[in-house]
C-alpha cells in the first residue's frame, strides 16, 4: 500500500462531501429559481414601458444578478457531478494535468478540484 492510495474511509468521506455539496447546490438552485419566478411575476405587473422608472432599473439589475448566480450554481453542480463520476471511476485522487496524486486535504477543502496544488498554481 502506498501513502497516496485513498483508504475506504477517505473514499466514503469524499462521497459524503460531494453528496452534501450537491444537495446544498440543488437547494440553492431551487431558491434562486423561486426568486426568479417572483421577480418575473412582479415585473410583469409593473409599468415596463418606463425605462426611467428607478424600480425598473432595480429589477433589471436584480435579474442580471440572479442570472449570474444561477449560472454559477449550475456550473458548480456540473462540476460536482463530474467529481462524483471521477470518484466512481477512481480518477478522483489523480491530477488531471500531471497524473500525480491530489492531496486528500485539498479534495476535502475543494471536492471539485481536478489538479494537484502544484499544477493549480502553475496555471
Ligand atoms: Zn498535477
Amino acid at each position: 500500500m502506498t501513502d497516496t492510495a485513498p483508504s475506504p474511509d477517505e473514499r466514503a468521506r469524499a462521497a459524503t462531501l460531494i453528496d452534501g455539496a450537491r444537495a446544498a447546490n440543488e437547494r440553492l438552485i431551487t431558491s434562486l429559481t423561486d426568486l426568479w419566478d417572483e421577480l418575473v411575476a412582479s415585473s410583469d405587473g409593473s409599468n415596463a414601458d418606463d425605462e426611467h422608472d428607478p424600480e425598473g432599473a432595480t429589477i433589471a439589475f436584480e435579474r442580471e444578478r440572479l442570472t449570474e448566480s444561477l449560472a454559477r450554481a449550475r456550473a458548480d453542480l456540473a462540476a460536482l457531478d463530474q467529481a462524483a463520476a471521477r470518484l466512481a471511476d477512481g480518477s478522483y485522487w489523480t491530477c488531471a494535468t500531471c497524473g500525480g496524486p491530489i492531496a486528500p486535504a485539498r479534495l476535502e477543502a475543494r471536492p471539485t478540484a481536478r489538479t494537484c496544488i502544484a499544477c493549480a498554481r502553475r496555471r
